[in-house]
């Protein structure tokens, strides 16, 4: 837990939201600046302009974090279902195919302006040793591009892309503040989207101080920790994951089989009612026993929405 004084000290970086006068500097990035109003928090923007915003605006801000480089911390305590922040595409590429390449992005390319370039280059590009190889497959013939810099921009965006965009249904989005989150095989945060708002939620407590963190790959913490630790360094992203469940040496219990049998019964389309909620109680007591973070909470809460969709003939 850190003070106040600490999280909002003078050069810290921090994201501001939840502006509602001018919410277009909703997501903007700002330093912190010595401020002689009260209440206040002084912020220098990007841009260079100066504002003064309540401390209630910027609920994360951006530090180091030891063995994850820098990421974002809570300025404030958020209780479970508590909306961090809220927040909009900062780019958006081409609708995710199947074997994406160059024609697709090049419509994206020649609208990308300098500015945003410069601002996406900021991001982490690090991905695995096996999306490293595709990349190079699809994108890797200099001859598909009409100059060497198409070639750069090109190839130095697929891989910021690879590590941070979500696939939406109008394209492959990217979130600047989100970028920042890193992951956690046990998350304090999730993302949902209600009314198709980019919202990055509390699940469970988090207070001032705590960074945030979010599961790069959903029910992640199904898997014993040396498959989840080989997900992430060699499904997308090329990191070796230190968050706290990882560094527990958890052991090799493993839930899945439980889980996919509930999904199997939810995706089957019976319509078994009975046999769905006695599975659903099966996973639950693994979850209380193996697992006993609020993250589970939200599994099984998500799980509920499979069998109401199920029994009403959705899924
Ligand atoms: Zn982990």
């Amino acid at each position: 837990m850190s003070s106040n004084n600490t999280i909002f000290a003078v050069g810290t970086e921090g994201f501001i939201f939840g502006l509602k006068n001018q919410p277009q500097l909703n997501g903007s990035m700002g330093k912190i600046i010595p401020c002689g109003r009260p209440e206040r928090i002084g912020v220098l923007l990007e841009s260079g302009r100066k504002i003064a915003v309540k401390q209630v605006n910027i609920p994360v801000v951006l530090k180091n974090i030891p063995g994850k480089g820098k990421g974002l911390v809570a300025t404030r305590t958020f209780q479970t279902e508590d909306t961090i922040f809220q927040e909009d595409p900062f780019l958006r590429g081409p609708l995710h195919l199947e074997t994406p390449g160059f024609d697709e992005w090049r419509p994206f390319l020649k609208n990308l302006c300098d500015k945003k370039y410069e601002k996406l280059c900021r991001l982490s590009g690090g991905v695995s040793t096996k999306t490293e190889l595709g990349i190079r497959r699809k994108f890797g013939n200099r001859d598909a591009y009409n100059s060497a810099e198409e070639f750069e921009k090109m190839n130095k965006i697929i891989r910021i892309f690879e590590v941070n965009c979500f696939n939406a249904a109008l394209g492959r989005e990217i979130y600047f503040a989100c970028s920042h989150l890193n992951h956690s095989c046990i998350p304090n945060a999730v993302r949902e989207q209600p009314n198709g708002k980019f919202t990055i939620d509390a699940v469970g407590t988090i207070n001032p101080g705590d960074e945030v963190c979010l599961s790069y790959e959903a029910k992640l913490f199904l898997q014993p920790r040396a498959m989840r630790q080989w997900n992430l360094q060699q499904g997308c992203w090329g990191f070796e994951c230190c968050c706290d469940f990882c560094k527990q040496g958890a052991g090799p219990f493993n839930g899945q089989e439980v889980y996919y049998e509930l999904m199997q019964e939810i995706r089957s389309g019976n319509g078994d009612v009975e046999r769905m909620n006695a599975l659903n109680e099966k996973f639950k007591q693994w979850l209380a026993e193996n697992y006993p973070y609020p993250y589970g909470d939200y599994i099984l809460e998500d799980l509920g929405w499979g069998i109401k969709g199920a029994i009403l003939g959705l899924v």
